[in-house]
């Protein structure tokens, strides 16, 4: 069956890093009264290339769900023929899509969550965050913890950081880490891999709920607790296996790959 394609008109674009070559996108459905989705889904972008050939590539939604627009957080792959279709676009022009795809969801009943992410696979988490945490007040996190945990190799490439550090001053159950692999010298944050400090927030939180016998599953008391994983296969892998390895369940690491 054929899927249903929407149109997206840009509405706006900015850059995240120049260095990088990495947009925020803001588009709208003008034909739909609200586009509705799931915070962690993805739209899947088609288009003809040169030789007549119809591609599709998926994109993460960096936004919660808002009226008729939706964010993408895009940054140009080398030779690519999407990414560079998407980074050279202007305010106004369209693009066709399908969607909303994807099972990157927050599990219900809502845990204690670690959010992983390096590069462009923040753009998940942007949704989790906002519709955890809405701007109008509302507040859909009490109870549970959060942690934002995001990796990137220079201080130029740390998306979002006003808008992570800003939840995480209002809110004292959202915590936020960014982790730099090329950091210059000047830089007095965080250095090193995201798998560090996700294995230092787990054994911290197990030893806090020290109550937790041996073994911890997602049924111990204390123990219930997901990670949700999203960016390039490898940093994705090692994340999961370094949580399996530590105890936890398959079912309790939600993970996207981008390639
Ligand atoms: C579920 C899902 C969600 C995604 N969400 C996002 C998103 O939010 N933002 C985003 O920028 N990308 C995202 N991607 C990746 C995106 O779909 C494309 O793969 C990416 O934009 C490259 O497409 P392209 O047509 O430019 O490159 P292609 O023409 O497909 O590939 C060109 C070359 O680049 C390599 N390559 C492919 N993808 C990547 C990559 N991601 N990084 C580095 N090299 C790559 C290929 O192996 C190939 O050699 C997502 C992928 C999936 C599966």
């Amino acid at each position: 069956m054929a899927r249903q394609l929407f149109t997206a008109r840009l509405a706006n674009k900015y850059y995240l890093s120049e260095r990088t070559q990495c947009f925020h996108l803001t588009f709208v459905v003008d034909e739909l009264g609200s586009f509705d989705f799931i915070p962690g889904q993805f739209v899947s972008t088609t288009a003809e290339d040169k030789s007549g050939k119809m591609q599709t590539r998926a994109y993460s939604i960096a936004s919660a769900p808002r009226g008729n627009q939706f964010d993408l957080c895009v940054n140009r792959v080398e030779s690519g023929f999407f990414s560079n279709l998407v980074c050279d676009m202007e305010v106004g022009d369209t693009v066709s899509f399908h969607g909303p795809h994807g099972l990157f969801l927050l599990r219900q009943p809502l845990t204690d969550s670690i959010f992983i992410a390096t590069g462009t696979g923040v753009a998940p988490m942007l949704g989790f965050a906002q519709h955890l945490f809405p701007e109008d007040g509302r507040n859909f996190s009490e109870g549970r913890e959060f942690w934002m945990v995001y990796g990137t190799r220079w201080e130029t490439e740390v998306y979002y950081q006003d808008y992570f550090q800003s939840l995480a001053a209002k809110h004292t159950n959202f915590h936020y880490v960014a982790t730099l692999s090329r950091a210059s010298e000047d830089w007095k944050g965080n250095r090193g891999y995201v798998q560090e400090y996700v294995r230092r927030i787990v054994e911290e939180r197990v030893g806090r709920n020290h109550a937790a016998p041996t073994p911890t599953t997602s049924e111990t008391p204390g123990f219930d607790i997901h990670a949700y994983i999203c960016g390039l296969n490898e940093m994705v892998s090692g994340n999961r296996d370094q949580l399996l390895a530590l105890g936890w369940e398959k079912k309790q690491v939600v993970f996207e790959r981008y390639d």
